[in-house]
């Protein structure tokens, strides 16, 4: 094992403080002092994974190269990092609890009392030291949910055994919030001082705070949060609310968290802080040169969480053009042929989402007609790019019953259809075709100009695909299938060749975009919705 050094990061007081965010804009700057770093998420409930969660409980389900279906969390780790997560960057204790069930089966414990100290505890270690591997030398592992939460306490345990095994090589970073009370115009440090007080009571000291604050604390409120939390008071950071997401690896470097962290980690002769590329994206961020309303219609759009990845592959693509994208955030419910035309004006671009069942899918095949008809810049992404096929081979062949077998198993134009080995499955969890699969482009189209390359790879998660029985019928029409997997001959990506830039996709091209590599298809959608005036 690789002398890799270790930081956990907690949260107290709330959730949804940010613990993703603060940890890839901490590995952001630790990266940016040539650094190798990798981020893991450990997340306390008994699911085996969050693939079998509605978006509405748990916002997006990320995917990973590898297939894993994880925490939106490792989105924002791979947006931020542009280093690819794996597998295991998402424990749950559902995944830890099943190994060791079936060890104990099969008679790896014979004759001793399975417990969570030390069963549990040491499979939750072995998650965590796998990732010590050369290719790191730093890994961030944030603990989910809320000190004190009953579930969370195999992983504070764990945090106080790893700390105490490696002494100075690893650390706590503890995450709160300094509540801002308008009454009497101040902020409250007791708080914190709680959340650290319940974390001590676990036997874990942090070694730095970040606060979570509306305003600056000041030196003087650092200070005294320094004192009652027993940290330096440089080690007191702040988090303030920030204009964008982007923007908080500057303001932690800005009170030097990168320094603090890596002293106490007893890093020495530090390179200087190089974090250009990301400056460069922040300057253009900021500076928009053109603006446009892009569309984003889906079945979860109140929980902006369950699109995360989609928004912000979008902001990079806007990024990318130098131009603003506004996101119209439109519930694929509410279309219909007569409230079409209103909700969509002055859209510039529309992205059909990802979806499982028939909810909300006629207002996705309403609005894809209208970008049809209209000429307006359309990306369907899996479900999306299914109801694309649906709604050509309806309103343009002719076959009006045509559909998903997902949404009417009976149809007699089954032009999506369940894939041959997903049809012997009994189990949901994991079964999906997921993670990365080989895709080749027609050299003639809209997609290959985008991705400049023959042979692509992206992310899948789906279990329905075009029927190939069907392509006969679309041979000649005008929607060209531009993608195709050389192996299964599964089609991956629609075009129209009569619109200015319709193309559906099976694939999520989202999940691959970052901050420092905004995704190609994302780069020339956007492009695409900017008119020449
Ligand atoms: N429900 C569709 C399928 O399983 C699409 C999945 C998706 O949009 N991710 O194939």
């Amino acid at each position: 094992m690789s002398k890799c050094k270790y930081i956990f990061v907690t949260g107290g007081v709330t959730s949804s403080l940010g613990k993703g965010i603060v940890s890839s804009s901490l590995a952001v700057l630790l990266q940016g002092r040539g650094f190798r770093v990798t981020i893991q998420k450990l997340d306390p409930y008994l699911n085996v994974d969050p693939g079998t969660l509605n978006p509405y409980e748990h916002g997006e389900c990320f995917v990973t190269n590898d297939g894993a279906e994880t925490d939106l969390d490792l989105g924002h780790y791979e947006r931020f990092l542009s280093v690819p997560m794996s597998k295991k960057n998402n424990v749950t204790t559902g995944s830890v609890y099943e190994k060791i069930i079936k060890r104990e089966r099969k008679g790896d414990f014979l004759g001793k009392t399975v417990q969570v100290i030390p069963h549990v505890t040491n499979e939750i270690k072995n998650r965590i030291t796998a990732l010590a591997t050369k290719d790191h030398d730093i890994i961030i592992t944030e603990i989910g949910g809320t000190v004190g939460d009953i579930e969370s306490l195999p992983y504070i345990e764990t945090v106080r055994q790893l700390k105490f095994e490696k002494g100075d090589d690893a650390i706590v970073i503890h995450l709160t919030l300094v509540p801002y009370l308008k009454a009497t115009e101040e902020l409250k440090t007791k708080p914190t001082q709680h959340s650290v007080k319940s974390l001590l009571q676990f036997g874990v000291q942090p070694d730095v705070l970040v606060c979570r604050a509306e305003i600056n604390l000041g030196r003087k409120l650092k200070n005294k949060i320094a004192l009652f939390c027993n940290v330096n008071s440089d080690s007191v950071i702040e988090s303030i609310d920030a204009k964008t997401i982007y923007d908080l690896p500057l303001l932690l470097a800005k009170q030097k968290l990168d320094l603090v962290v890596l002293d106490k980690l007893g890093y020495q002769n530090l390179k200087r802080l190089n974090i250009r590329r990301w400056n460069e994206f922040l300057l253009k961020l900021k500076n928009p040169k053109k603006s446009v309303e892009i569309a984003i219609v889906g079945k979860y759009v109140e929980l902006k969480d369950a699109y995360k990845s989609i928004s912000e592959a979008l902001i990079h693509g806007g990024v990318f053009n130098r131009c603003e994208i506004k996101i119209r955030w439109i519930h694929s419910e509410d279309i219909s042929t007569k409230t079409v035309a209103g909700l969509l004006k002055d859209c510039s671009g529309i992205v059909v989402a990802p979806g499982f069942g028939e909810r909300g899918v006629n207002g996705k095949l309403i609005t894809i007609e209208y970008a049809r008809m209209n000429n307006i810049s359309f990306l369907g992404i899996c479900l999306g790019m299914q109801m694309a096929v649906v709604e050509f081979a309806r309103n343009v062949l002719g076959l009006k019953t045509a559909h998903s077998t997902e949404i009417n198993s009976k149809t007699k134009y089954p032009v999506i259809d369940l894939m041959q080995d997903q049809k012997v499955l009994l189990n949901k969890g994991g079964t999906m075709r997921l993670g990365s699969y080989k895709c080749k482009l027609v050299k003639k189209s809209k997609t290959f100009n985008a991705y400049k390359e023959e042979e692509i790879e992206e992310r899948h998660r789906h279990r329905y695909e075009f029927n190939n029985e069907f392509l006969n019928k679309f041979k000649t029409s005008d929607m060209n299938f531009v993608g195709i997997n050389p192996e299964s001959e599964l089609i991956e990506i629609l075009e129209l060749k009569s619109h200015k830039w319709f193309v559906g996709v099976q694939f999520h091209p989202e999940y691959k975009s970052t901050v420092i590599n905004p995704h190609p298809l994302f780069k020339s959608f956007v492009k695409s919705t900017i008119s020449k005036k």
